[in-house]
């Protein structure tokens, strides 16, 4: 079954897109918990951090690269956070890799 980030990826629907390129997606969090709050997606269906195998680990390069881009064109290079939540207990409720890059006020719920 397909994951709403899937859907994104293939324009089934829509999002806020604010970059792309080969390897990944970054759309605006539906439900913001800093000021800036980005969600930085990769095409490749991979399911979380623990599930990403050998031959994929330039994905993690990628995202840290368009992480510090982001960060530059939204004014946080300062000061923000990169994090994936791995697993339902780590609170992951979208099953396909995916990392928050949060910034400017962070509001205080848990991620
Ligand atoms: P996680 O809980 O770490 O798996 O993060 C999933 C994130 O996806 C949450 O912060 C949600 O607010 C966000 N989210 C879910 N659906 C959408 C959507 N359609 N567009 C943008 N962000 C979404």
């Amino acid at each position: 079954m397909e994951t709403i980030f899937e859907k994104i990826i293939n324009r089934e629907i829509g999002a806020d897109i604010l970059y792309e390129d080969r390897d990944v997606i970054a759309i605006k969090d539906i439900n913001p918990k800093a000021k800036v709050h980005i969600l930085i997606i990769t095409k490749k269906v991979i399911g979380s951090l623990q599930e990403i195998e050998e031959g994929d680990f330039y994905l993690l390069g990628e995202i840290v690269r368009v992480a510090k881009r982001l960060a530059k064109e939204y004014g946080i290079e300062d000061g923000y956070r990169l994090i994936t939540n791995n697993g339902k207990k780590a609170g992951q409720s979208v099953f396909h890799l995916h990392f928050h890059l949060l910034g400017g006020s962070l509001f205080r719920e848990e991620l």
